[in-house]
């Protein structure tokens, strides 16, 4: 058997694997750091070292890694079936999660479709919206809404809402169009630069395209409260619930995409929670399984489910399925990463923990002469840096002031990953107040070296 020294490992990475999202020519330049396993927040790599996970490995970890009943409850499934089809079958996890996902959802949404990553429930949810309106006889229901700045996946649908030109403009030829809104951007609003006046004029610029155009539009689709990739854009108070209220008001369907706010991330157990929304679709994903195995699901209200209840299968039959959809593992992962949270009392730990943070932001970030501006929403954190403070003027991007701040902090041991210059903190909801501590002082000791 070959050794499996990191220097082997490194070289095998080199060689053989592109990574995602990643200039592949820096990172063939650099020496990677491989995981080899964790222990809570900390993962550790090939070569002893740990590291705290302040992204959650990509903002899908919930408890900590290695958490002893949903590793548990993977183990007593594996013991049964790691995986059977639900294309003509069921199976015990995938049935028992779907009902516990109802259960536990905002009230309205009755029916569940799983799939297995973010990009795939949003398209999913799309493809339900436009297929409801042709079978409840409105054919022209054929467009979508977003916000400016969304990022909603990787596939061809979900790119096609997307609005982050970086990562979209290249397949631009390859998508189709969507009518999109701003967002409430308040910090940059050049007319509005308030929170309720910026509201009210994104919500404004909503109004006058659903009187012009609903009757075109299928759905609208937002991440409720915060739009994470964007630069974790947390929307002012009152915005969801407005768009909300358009939405019913003008026969749109309202497509929450919880994929990262979802699973306690913002303080609630969903985000839509906070202003009382009821989606008639969610999208999930992430946080679902705990941040152990690549389920997704999309919700969807009893009205929309109905639509497809019809008798002609070449019509009512919604022609979509993953390999891997409903995969017992995953399910059963999922079903005790719910169980902990309710019984840990998880969202009251992430209130207080929040509160904490904020605090610790306010003393040891906000007074940093680099800091814009600092958007919080639970454990979901953006640090907005600029050149200057008092004309918002953004760093050069040639100077990658936000990547060589997480290089900086990765130094530290803490692992970061920005968004441009925005320094995102996203640790698991398990995270302990002192490791919060340690996580802000390496933020701002990193800041520091590299911006002053
Ligand atoms: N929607 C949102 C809001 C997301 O943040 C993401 C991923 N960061 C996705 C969808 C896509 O999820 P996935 O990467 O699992 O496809």
């Amino acid at each position: 058997m070959k050794s499996l020294d990191h220097k082997h490992l490194a070289q095998l990475d080199h060689n053989h694997v592109w990574h995602p999202f990643t200039p592949q020519s820096r990172w063939t330049s650099q020496d990677p750091l491989i995981v080899d396993h964790a222990e809570g927040c900390w993962l550790v790599d090939t070569n002893g070292n740990r590291y705290l996970d302040a992204v959650s490995s990509l903002w899908v970890n919930v408890h900590g890694h290695r958490q002893p009943d949903i590793d548990q409850a993977i183990r007593d499934q594996l013991e049964k079936v790691a995986h059977s089809t639900m294309l003509g079958l069921s199976n015990v996890p995938a049935t028992l999660l779907a009902a516990k996902l109802v259960e536990i959802a905002p009230a309205g949404l009755t029916r569940v479709f799983y799939s297995d990553n973010g990009s795939t429930a949003v398209e999913i949810a799309l493809k339900m919206a436009f297929q409801y309106w042709q079978l409840t006889g409105h054919p022209n229901k054929t467009e979508f809404i977003a916000l400016k700045d969304a990022y909603h996946g990787d596939t061809i649908g979900s790119v096609s809402l997307g609005g982050i030109s970086l990562f979209h403009r290249i397949f631009h030829p390859l998508l189709f169009d969507v009518h999109r809104i701003a967002n409430p951007y308040w910090y940059r609003c050049a007319q509005a630069p308030q929170p309720d006046a910026c509201r009210d004029q994104c919500l404004g610029q909503l109004s006058e395209l659903l009187d012009r155009r609903a009757s075109h539009i299928a759905a609208l689709v937002i991440e409720p409260l915060v739009q994470g990739a964007a630069g974790m854009i947390v929307q002012p108070e009152g915005f969801l619930h407005g768009v909300e209220h358009l939405c019913r008001k003008h026969d749109v369907l309202l497509i929450c995409d919880e994929v990262a706010t979802g699973f306690g991330r913002t303080g609630t157990l969903f985000a839509s929670e906070q202003e009382h929304v009821h989606p008639d679709l969610m999208a999930l994903a992430k946080g679902i399984t705990g941040g152990y195995l690549p389920v997704a699901a999309t919700l969807t209200s009893e009205a929309i489910y109905q639509a497809f209840a019809g008798t002609d299968p070449s019509k009512h039959t919604f022609f979509h399925g993953h390999t891997y959809t409903g995969n017992p593992l995953g399910c059963a992962a999922a079903i005790a990463n719910i169980d902990v949270f309710q019984r840990d009392r998880v969202i009251d730990a992430v209130v207080d923990k929040a509160a904490h943070l904020a605090s610790l932001l306010d003393q040891r970030i906000a007074p940093l002469a680099h800091c814009g501006q600092i958007r919080q929403k639970g454990l979901m954190v953006g640090i907005e840096l600029v050149a200057d403070t008092k004309t918002k003027q953004p760093f050069a991007p040639s100077q990658y002031t936000g990547y060589r701040v997480c290089q900086a902090a990765r130094k530290h041991h803490v692992i970061l990953r920005p968004l441009g210059d925005v320094i995102v903190l996203m640790p698991p909801l398990g995270i302990r107040t002192d490791e919060l501590d340690h996580l802000v002082h390496t933020t701002e000791a990193s800041i520091k070296e590299i911006t002053q």
